[in-house]
């Protein structure tokens, strides 16, 4: 049975960056949706976690609001899933990637594919 949590609880340690940012393709290693690929739509620093487009999707039940003009009933929606479960996926090479970081010439630092050379964020 699926339960969703009401209360947020407290990070359990200071945000760090993640492997994927929003807009990245990824590939899920685990779950429901394992060996399925998406687009990132939002991360959750705080919590580890990461929205990907049509993917964990989850039913909620949800009270109509006239206000803006919702109607109750069941809605199907996609729920944030753990960062740690997705592997990024480039779209160069087709396959899912570890990646190294690069500092360009302009002074950025950009995300490299281990595999293709690819840069992520160029
Ligand atoms: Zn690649």
């Amino acid at each position: 049975m699926l339960q969703m949590r009401r209360s947020r609880k407290k990070a359990q340690h200071e945000p760090y960056a993640l492997h994927v940012k929003t807009g990245d393709t990824v590939l899920v290693l685990s779950g429901k949706d394992k060996g399925k690929t998406g687009v990132i739509q939002r991360v959750f620093m705080d919590r580890s976690k990461v929205l990907v487009e049509g993917l964990n999707k989850i039913k909620k039940a949800t009270r109509p609001n006239p206000m803006v003009g919702e109607r109750g009933g069941i809605v199907e929606m996609s729920a944030p899933l753990a960062a740690a479960k997705v592997m990024l996926y480039c779209l160069q090479c087709s396959k899912p990637t570890r990646i190294h970081y690069e500092t360009l010439s302009s002074g950025s630092k950009t995300r490299v594919c281990k595999h293709c050379n690819a840069q992520f964020d160029a």
